[in-house]
């Protein structure tokens, strides 16, 4: 009987509602986190596992040799590599597509490649119309490498002074 007393008492006073406004009144005041996406980004990893790019040497040769260890250890067989025997004895990828659909973004190929070739980067924005857009090439994985490799370059020497 007073259980309830209290409860019709409490509805009466709209101490309910008036909690209620106490926590928007809060959040109103306090200071603003909205981040102005994309003016504004907030802070990314130097390990952030965004979209993938195939790295050169400062001479411009292509880093990766065909090893096929990256296409080996993905888990959602996304890799997809061919390769051949140059006329300088070289062995270098004639195929090397990654299919973005099936990708986990694990970084499990990042962490095999033994020379720095494959390696996920800080994009995070693209994105694709159709299935096919997110087919990455060769072609396409080598020009996300020579846009952004300043940053993977400084990102990974972050990385090297803790392993
Ligand atoms: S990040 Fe993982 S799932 Fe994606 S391609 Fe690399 S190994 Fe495969
Ligand atoms: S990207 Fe690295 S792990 Fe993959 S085939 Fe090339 S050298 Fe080997």
């Amino acid at each position: 009987m007073i259980t309830k007393l209290k409860e019709l008492f409490k509805s009466l006073l709209l101490i309910e509602l008036l909690q209620g406004l106490q926590v928007t009144g809060r959040y109103l005041f306090a200071r603003k986190i909205t981040v102005q996406y994309p003016d504004e980004l907030t802070p990314i990893s130097n390990r952030f596992r965004g979209l993938h790019a195939l790295r050169r040497y400062p001479n411009g040769e292509e880093r990766c040799i065909a090893c096929k260890l990256c296409e080996a250890v993905c888990p959602a067989m996304a890799i997809t590599i061919e390769s051949d025997q140059r006329d300088d004895g070289t062995r270098r990828t004639t195929r090397y597509d990654i299919d973005l659909t099936k990708c986990i973004f694990c970084g499990f190929c990042e962490e095999s490649c033994p020379v720095d070739s494959i390696v996920e980067t800080r994009v995070f924005d693209y994105h694709g119309d159709k299935k096919s857009d997110l087919l990455y090439t060769k072609t396409m994985l080598l020009a996300v490498g020579d846009k952004h490799e300043a940053q993977i370059a400084a990102d990974r020497a972050v990385d090297a002074k803790f392993r």
